[in-house]
């Protein structure tokens, strides 16, 4: 299996440590607010990363993170705490907001079909691994202190810029003047804030003899370092996060515990919608339940988002929608069909549908052999196991008056009496079945 790592820029043999445990961390959701649609493409590409990692045989152990404090409006360590600017919006406390978040992201995840990570982290209740983290960085002479922090000094870590393949000259001279004089240099990065006095920072742990919380980079290479330990197989993210979020992360892991921290590092690009970036102000964003609400079930976004390549940018729009949707509604009627009609047995067709996934998570070349090829009831169950697009899931489900109704409609045929015939049609649809005439005798299947 071949996967591109942002880490050489290459395509490359993806070779875990250890086959029965792939040790593989996702960046995940900043719980203070309702996610568009846009920021769910990512796990859907990483949900596709797993499934075909375990079909290869593979035994991942996933650690997805939910970020409930310290990630700053800005990713340059300024601006508003995300989870308070939530709390103050809706009136309501910090906890508040990360615990009905966190359990709104999760039910659209399994509304998305997506595989339930084997660890879901919140960054809250790892606060004193940060703090051995940050102690551990200053015993190694990595930190400086701020009046506003701790700081981990770049200039000590000669690879730092290595990752993002990042220009620290153009850098200096492209910072703002005002831009935090206190920091050595302009790459440097908070570790911990302090929460100054009259601050309204309701999340706050002591450390240093001062009310703080940890900045965004330390929770995830704390949780990562807890849960999965010192070199991890896969990291997963958006390409948002290569120049400064992962590009910390790296810094803070490997001056801590001197080891490589990951081999592969994954970077989903972007969708747009009608030609536009996904932004709130402009007002072009839809939630998952803004689709339902238009007819879309989940499973019709992950089919349109599967139909891409991670890597690529994307254009989403709700005609292109709809063209997944029925390219779906059109699959799961070729597995019911396959079903009532006996082509039952798994052939080699997996094997090439797989072949193609391995290509770098190629999801859109394995749909087109899977458009033109004739597939068995039990490769669909593998299409179902790879893509996770519900399409089976419902072939037994018809119920005894759609069988019956059928059948009714068969002798009305026989009889020539159509009219009773198009109105057992009729019914049928009332109830969203249609009846398809095969060479091999009558199958329903679903109008929608
Ligand atoms: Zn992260």
């Amino acid at each position: 299996m071949k996967l591109y790592n942002t880490l050489t820029r290459k395509l490359e043999e993806f070779k875990p440590q250890n086959p029965s445990e792939v040790k593989i961390y996702t960046c995940g959701p900043t719980v203070y607010d309702f996610p568009h649609v846009g920021n769910y493409t990512s796990y859907i590409y990483w949900d596709l990363l797993i499934r075909t990692l375990k079909l290869n045989g593979m035994t991942p152990k996933r650690v997805l993170n939910l970020t409930d404090v310290g990630h700053l409006t800005s990713d340059a360590d300024d601006g508003d705490d995300k989870l308070e600017k939530g709390a103050k919006r809706e009136n309501k406390t910090v906890w508040e907001i990360a615990e009905f978040y966190s359990k709104y992201f999760l039910e659209n995840y399994e509304k998305l079909n997506l595989v339930k990570p084997d660890v879901i982290a919140r960054a809250t209740d790892y606060i004193d691994e940060d703090i051995k983290l940050v102690d551990e960085l200053t015993r190694k002479g990595y930190t400086y202190e701020t009046s506003d922090g701790v700081y981990f000094d770049t200039s000590k870590f000669p690879t730092y810029a290595d990752f993002a393949r990042l220009d620290l000259d153009h850098l200096k001279a492209g910072a703002r003047v005002d831009f935090n004089s206190e920091k050595k240099n302009v790459s440097d990065f908070a570790l911990w804030k302090f929460i100054k006095e009259g601050e309204n920072h309701a999340m706050r742990w002591d450390y240093l003899n001062r009310p703080g919380y940890p900045g965004w980079h330390i929770e995830c290479a704390t949780i990562i370092h807890e849960e999965l330990g010192e070199t991890i197989d896969i990291h997963t993210g958006g390409i948002d996060h290569i120049p400064v979020h992962h590009t910390n992360e790296i810094a803070e892991s490997e001056a801590a515990f001197e080891k490589k921290m990951c081999n592969f590092w994954l970077h989903c690009n972007f969708i747009t919608i009608d030609g536009e970036k996904i932004s709130k102000s402009l007002g072009n964003t839809y939630t998952l339940e803004q689709l339902e609400e238009k007819g879309y079930m989940p499973l019709d976004f992950k089919m349109w988002v599967l139909q891409g390549h991670f890597q690529g940018t994307r254009n989403f729009s709700l005609l292109d929608l709809a063209a997944a949707k029925s390219r779906r509604l059109n699959w799961k009627n070729k597995a019911v069909a396959a079903k009532q009609l006996g082509q039952i047995r798994k052939t080699t067709i997996c094997d090439e549908i797989l072949k193609a996934v391995n290509e770098n998570l190629n999801s859109a070349a394995a749909f087109s052999i899977i458009d033109t090829n004739e597939l068995n009831f039990e490769d669909w169950q593998f299409v179902d196991e790879l893509f996770g697009l519900g399409l089976t899931k419902d072939a037994d489900n018809a119920p005894d008056f759609v069988k019956r109704l059928i059948e009714e409609r068969e002798e009305a045929r026989k009889n020539k009496d159509f009219a009773v015939a198009d109105e057992i049609r009729d019914q049928l649809a009332d109830n969203n079945y249609i009846v398809k005439d095969t060479p091999d005798g009558p199958v329903w299947q679903f109008l929608s």
